[in-house]
């Protein structure tokens, strides 16, 4: 079970002068590995004495086409300045991109920028390229330097922390990867500003989780604050962003290989993706899913008794707040049972299920069976 660690960066409402400021650094400490993630407004002209002073520099930027027409120059400029010449390589934008076949396409990339063992990828995107440009990172000259510099709300909070990089493969998500650790974070929530509006609550989706799982204090603040929120504070998104990194790191660093622990992060995601997967033709984005996987996994611990009256009414009245869990997906809940009975996380019939007991904490259970999500399944669902 967690205990709230000490010392979270504090969290000030909307228009509370002291939540504007100079960046916020989040340490992420890991044998042989530690590195600093710096959360601030403004950041990517700074990306290049930031990098510069860990001792990243010359080398790759990759990006996909929508974020190279919005933050590429600005980052070129800095890096530039900072003395680091970066060649750029541009991927089509999407999940499409995380292949083995775009990741050879940003091989020939590093060849062509002539990149030795003492070069730097930079990737500046959402999830896609963080994933894509770890994995090239992690794997070219086996193994080279690599800043993220993530520009969706789900890569800040999430994809650039931890060292998972991966791409898919046609008949599975996220199979060929390596542990690859960043050598720096840099998160400039000014970027957040020009996100669409889907992807931006669909990282919402990812904040409520880790509040739910480890962080009371900040569910209620997420409730008192929706407004602001998604009006995208910038000084709030600043604070926020910045504990929600050191949410996640706390979890990577008690875990770092996921060798357990980590498992509670999928809190909502295993109803989640069976609910994307059997979402079809409709059109069920990831950060939505995972919204109604939270609260129906929290109504099932209720009806089990493992979780306290309420929990699940608290996570739903916040996410709708927030703009999701509203209403119920257009999907076939025959076919989200049956996405469920194939889970890859699943062990003989169980699965190790991240339960929330009361805000704030979370269990890892191995004694839930099938049945019982299913019929969660079919009830909230169908
Ligand atoms: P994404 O990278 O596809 O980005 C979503 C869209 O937003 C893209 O079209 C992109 O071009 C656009 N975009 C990005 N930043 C923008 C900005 N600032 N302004 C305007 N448009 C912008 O999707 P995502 O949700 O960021 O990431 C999803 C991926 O992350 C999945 O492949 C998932 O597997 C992976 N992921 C990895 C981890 C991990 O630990 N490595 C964790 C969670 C998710």
């Amino acid at each position: 079970m967690t205990a709230l660690p000490p010392q979270r960066v504090p969290l000030r409402p909307a228009g509370d002068d002291a939540a504007a400021g100079a960046p916020l650094i989040v340490r992420v400490e890991l044998p042989g590995a530690g590195y600093d993630i710096v959360v601030g407004r403004g950041l990517l002209a700074d990306l290049g004495e930031l990098s510069r002073a860990v001792g990243a520099g010359a080398g790759l930027l990759v990006t996909d086409e929508t974020v190279a027409g919005l933050y590429a120059e600005p980052c070129r400029r800095s890096l530039q300045e900072a003395g680091c010449q970066v060649a750029l390589a541009t991927v089509p934008p999407g999940e499409t991109s995380k292949t083995l076949a775009v990741a050879e396409r940003v091989y020939d990339a590093c060849l062509d920028a002539h990149l030795d063992r003492g070069a730097t990828i930079f990737a500046l995107g959402g999830g896609v390229v963080g994933d894509l440009s770890g994995f090239v990172a992690g794997t070219f000259m086996r193994g080279i330097r690599l800043v993220q510099v993530p520009t969706t709300l789900l890569a800040q909070v999430d994809a650039s922390v931890g060292g998972k990089t991966a791409v898919d493969l046609p008949r599975a998500k996220n199979v060929v990867g390596v542990f690859h650790q960043p050598s720096l974070v840099v998160i400039d929530v000014a970027v957040l500003q020009s996100l669409p509006e889907r992807e931006f609550r669909g990282g919402l989706a990812e904040i409520v989780k880790h509040a739910a799982i480890a962080d009371a204090e900040m569910l209620s603040f997420l409730q008192e604050q929706a407004a602001s929120v998604l009006a995208r504070e910038p000084a709030l998104l600043r604070q926020l962003v910045a504990r929600n990194c050191q949410i996640k790191a706390e979890v990577v660093q008690a875990d770092p290989q996921e060798a357990g622990w980590r498992a509670v992060l999928n809190y909502g995601h295993t109803i989640g993706h069976s609910l994307e997967r059997a979402a079809g033709e409709w059109d069920l984005g990831h950060g939505e899913a995972v919204a109604y996987g939270m609260v129906a996994e929290a109504q099932l611990a209720e009806r089990l008794g493992l979780a306290e009256a309420g929990l699940a009414e608290t996570l739903q009245g916040l996410l709708r707040a927030l703009g999701l869990a509203e209403g119920r997906p257009q999907l076939d809940v025959g076919r989200a049972v049956e996405a469920l009975r194939h889970d890859k996380k699943l062990q003989a019939g169980r699965l190790r299920l991240p339960l929330v007991p009361r805000p704030g904490e979370v269990v890892l259970r191995e004694d839930v069976g099938l049945e019982a999500l299913a019929e969660t399944l079919t009830e909230a669902f169908a």
